[in-house]
């Protein structure tokens, strides 16, 4: 019941959108995002018309090769790489052998530039370095984006890419690539595991930052998600990838309390230690829901 509520809220939120736009039946393009239940990691497929697309491919025992061929997917247009930790990218190799054994297509594999891709000493450097090395063996085009970018994939969507900017000095969780999906009415917002400090630094390049949906930065850490960063983007929708009984102690009941406060339906925190998969639909211009 509180579901069906739930999406009636969400509804209403949508035809009210509708009242101030012009013609949104006019293009009944949807979007599908899902949060991959890759345990304690990170993983979103993007599924829109002709292309499916990843933002991060969780760790390298999450099973993304699985996942994937279980939803059809054969060919991904664009894999947008967040930073290098292991629970991030670490199913690159798995995705890297199966381009070469013919079970999928990648088009391009996306990332930000960071120090240790100048340095290159540290473990996650090595861990990158290598990555590298079999998607070039797979014969993947890899690209460096930044801030100001932007991805065609989604097209009437815009995807943008926020952050980080091309000369910044940052690295590991900090060096995260910030990706904005939008139309005229609504935003996806993806964090990475982009922390506090680096969440103002967005915010004085992006003062006007808002999103309906909003992944939040390193699975729900009190390191990330400061009350500054969750006051002005004001999400409606959060979503939060970890494992179940994590280590980590992720979420944070700080970041939880943050979320009860600041969401308008508390009902909208999304998390796969909980749920699993999460996947929403997202009509052009109309509004988004969870299928
Ligand atoms: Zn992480």
């Amino acid at each position: 019941m509180k579901t069906v509520l739930n999406m009636l809220k969400i509804l209403v939120l949508g035809l009210q959108t509708i009242a101030c736009s012009s013609g949104p039946y006019e293009n009944p393009d949807k979007l599908h995002i899902e949060m991959l239940d890759v345990g304690q990691g990170l993983s979103f497929l993007i599924r829109g018309k002709g292309c499916d697309f990843l933002y991060d491919t969780g760790t390298k025992n999450s099973g993304i090769d699985t996942m994937l061929q279980n939803r059809g997917v054969k060919s991904l247009c664009s894999v947008v790489l967040s930073h290098w930790h292991d629970d991030h990218v670490g199913g690159i190799p798995t995705l890297a052998k199966m381009v070469k054994n013919g079970e999928i297509r990648i088009k391009r594999v996306l990332f930000a530039r960071d120090i240790p891709l100048e340095i290159g000493t540290s473990g996650t450097s090595r861990f990158r370095d290598s990555c590298l090395t079999l998607l070039g063996q797979a014969g993947i085009e890899t690209k460096i984006i930044s801030r100001g970018d932007t991805i065609a994939d989604f097209l009437p969507w815009t995807t943008r890419i926020l952050f980080p900017t091309e000369d910044y000095s940052l690295t590991e969780n900090n060096a995260s690539v910030v990706m904005r999906i939008s139309d005229s009415q609504n935003s996806f917002l993806f964090m990475g595991d982009l922390e506090a400090k680096q969440e103002k630094n967005l915010l004085e390049m992006e003062p006007l930052l808002e999103a309906f949906a909003l992944q939040m930065g390193h699975h729900g850490s009190k390191t990330s998600s400061s009350w500054d960063f969750l006051a002005q983007v004001q999400p409606k929708m959060t979503f939060i990838s970890d494992g179940k009984n994590n280590s980590y102690g992720h979420p944070h009941p700080e970041t939880l309390a943050k979320l009860r406060i600041i969401l308008p339906d508390t009902t909208q925190i999304y998390r796969t230690d909980i749920e699993g998969n999460v996947r929403i639909e997202w009509v052009h211009k109309v509004g988004m829901w969870r299928e």
